[in-house]
């Protein structure tokens, strides 16, 4: 179906500018985190990288630069509202906007074609950028979630299947196995995200977008919540530290999000955020206004 160029050239602009500022700048939740955890950290190497981390943001904000070499696979998570009314030109205008934004923010070339083992240099390829849809019934919103998927953070999560009897202690020790052997491939202090449901690919997916919630927020459910707490204490409690150099704080916290499932299964995924968190949130209404919902104040 023909599209509407007019559009894809208006939407693509300004997702363009959003990834582009998302690669130079964290949201304020994990910038707020990162300045608390640096109170925290008083002895060994851990205040320098600390330091290091706020300089290196920065030099990212003067130079108008990424804050890290690996910006990552480009994934989107769209909720379309049913009456937004560009709903026809969305996937063109994200797929122009990781062209324009490989280009100016820049962004590494990430994306390497399967099988044929070549990097599109562009960054654009099968499913890349990746995009998870989610419709919302009366709205005339697209509300994007758009996150820098690295190398080291959030690609290598995984999934598995439990048997039912493992039970919840069963999902704690499969965490606990991959963040103290695979989990610093992350550069700590890294936010945890947990997804719970009855088949491999739904929790995988869920442990994603449990990534996308605020630092410091809480699962719903009382005992969700209380596994998020736990969770976050026992892994604060190993010492990986910033950097993975030792300290008192490893993660900056543990999201758990949850699909019911079936009796004779319990699945896991985990994906670990890095320091390094680029998520960004903007919710655009059919007069391409918008609010940057994860970054306060910022014009694009
Ligand atoms: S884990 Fe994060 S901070 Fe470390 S190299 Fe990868 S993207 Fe950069």
């Amino acid at each position: 179906m023909p599209r509407n160029i007019e559009t894809v050239e208006k939407l693509s602009e300004l997702v363009s500018s959003f990834i582009c500022h998302a690669a130079g700048h964290l949201p304020d939740d994990v910038r707020a985190k990162l300045g608390e955890m640096r109170q925290i950290e008083t002895e060994g190497f851990a205040p320098q990288i600390y330091d290091c981390m706020e300089e290196n943001m920065k030099m990212a904000d003067s130079l108008g630069r990424p804050s890290c070499q690996d910006t990552g696979i480009p994934q989107f998570f769209a909720r379309v509202g049913t009456a937004f009314p560009y709903i026809n030109e969305i996937e063109a205008s994200l797929i122009e906007a990781v062209k324009k934004a490989t280009v100016r923010a820049p962004l590494r070339h990430n994306a390497v074609e399967v099988f044929d083992e070549y990097n599109t240099g562009n960054n654009i390829g099968h499913h890349i950028p990746w995009i998870d849809w989610e419709l919302v019934p009366d709205s005339d919103e697209l509300e994007l979630y758009f996150y820098m998927a690295g190398g080291g953070c959030s690609l290598p999560g995984m999934a598995k299947v439990l048997m039912p009897l493992e039970g919840y202690d069963g999902i704690a020790k499969a965490v606990f196995d991959q963040m103290t052997t695979y989990g610093v491939n992350a550069c700590p202090p890294c936010l945890v995200g947990i997804g719970i449901a009855g088949s491999a690919e739904v929790a995988a997916k869920l442990s994603k977008k449990a990534l996308l919630r605020p630092v410091g927020s809480h699962n719903p459910n009382p005992k969700a919540a209380q596994m998020e707490s736990l969770m976050e204490e026992g892994l604060n409690s190993i010492g990986i530290g910033p950097g993975g150099f030792g300290g008192k704080l490893s993660v900056m916290g543990v999201n758990i999000e949850q699909a019911s499932r079936h009796p004779a299964t319990l699945a896991m995924g985990l994906s670990t955020a890095c320091w390094a968190h680029r998520r960004a949130g903007i919710r655009i209404r059919p007069d391409y206004t918008y609010d940057f919902f994860t970054h306060k104040g910022v014009s694009l």
